[in-house]
């Protein structure tokens, strides 16, 4: 059972930081509910007030910014918003797609960007598909707001960068280098996925190799993360070898910083991610390949 709760409705970013600062750690940010209600049932947290992020206004849309150099993704737009808007499926597919096999469409409906970057739970899909695209997110505290790349707000497990007295604003997309094309792919036995991988490659003008390679891989360590070394081996390669499989995909995970759980064993994650960059690397240059 839920315990007896107030809950708060701020207009503004600034009320409800008032609101946070006000009620301290009695208080818990509010979104779609989807993890913070299972969380207090379970009694985690002695939770009196609620604040609502939903009432603040200009959290639930998303458009380019006025310079179109990026897309502005309020943190209240749910996973069923994101799936289905046309400018993300024309300017992000991939986005777009990630976001479709996000839990099922009960959780989209209410779950939020916002939530899910801030829960911060390590099997969860968006952090590692935005890594690749180098996003970054807006919060806003009692100083005001900062821009955080995103993978400087992922710390660790349940664990963001996220001050005390913040809430998170929105989310900017960078859009993608001319040409880029990418995949998300994802696996799972359970509610949640084991592996998520992310890869994004920009190709030569000729659209025949390599030129920009940015790999992702979600789930199997504490954190969702880049792998450089995999990016840089990438580059100057023909994106043929890639949508054929490239054999050194497969000890791509080896260096992951994989940890064991009930998803599957270090090893056993270190592994599937291996197969899982292959075969998103494989998608990601067929559609490189293709694209007009
Ligand atoms: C059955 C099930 C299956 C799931 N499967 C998946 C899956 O396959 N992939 C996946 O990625 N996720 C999955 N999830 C997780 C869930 O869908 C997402 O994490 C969801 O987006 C959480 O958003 P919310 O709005 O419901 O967050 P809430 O529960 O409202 O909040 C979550 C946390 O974020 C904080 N918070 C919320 N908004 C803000 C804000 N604007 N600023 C600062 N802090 C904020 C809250 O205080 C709380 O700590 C699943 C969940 C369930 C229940």
């Amino acid at each position: 059972m839920l315990p007896p709760f107030e809950i708060h409705q701020p207009a503004t970013p600034a009320e409800a930081v008032a609101l946070r600062a006000r009620h301290g750690e009695s208080a818990a940010l509010y979104a779609g509910g989807s993890e913070l209600l299972l969380a207090m049932k379970e009694g985690l947290g002695a939770v009196e007030h609620l604040i609502d992020v939903k009432t603040i206004g200009g959290l639930d849309t998303l458009a380019l910014a006025s310079d179109g150099a990026a897309l502005v993704i309020g943190a209240t737009v749910t996973h069923r918003a994101l799936e289905r808007s046309p400018l993300l499926r024309s300017r992000f597919p991939m986005l777009a797609d990630m976001e479709r096999q996000v839990a099922n469409v009960r959780v989209r409906a209410v779950g939020t960007l916002g939530g899910n970057l801030c829960f911060a739970e390590p099997h969860s899909d968006p952090p590692t598909a935005l890594l690749v695209h180098e996003a970054r997110v807006v919060l806003h505290g009692g100083a005001g707001p900062r821009r955080l790349a995103l993978a400087d707000f992922l710390v660790g497990p349940y664990e963001s960068a996220l001050g005390p007295d913040e809430i998170l604003t929105h989310v900017e997309i960078p859009l993608p280098p001319p040409r880029a094309a990418a995949a998300y792919l994802k696996f799972g036995l359970r509610e949640r996925p084991t592996v998520g991988v992310a890869a994004l490659l920009v190709p030569d003008v000729a659209r025949v190799a390599v030129a920009e390679a940015r790999v992702a891989v979600g789930c199997v360590g504490p954190v969702a993360a880049r792998l450089p070394e995999v990016e840089r081996a990438l580059s100057g390669l023909p994106l043929a070898a890639l949508e054929a499989g490239w054999p050194s995909a497969e000890t791509s995970g080896e260096r992951l910083d994989a940890v064991g759980d009930l998803h599957g064993s270090a090893e056993y994650k270190r592994a599937m991610a291996g197969v899982f960059v292959k075969r998103a690397l494989a998608q990601a240059a067929r559609r490189a390949r293709a694209a007009a």
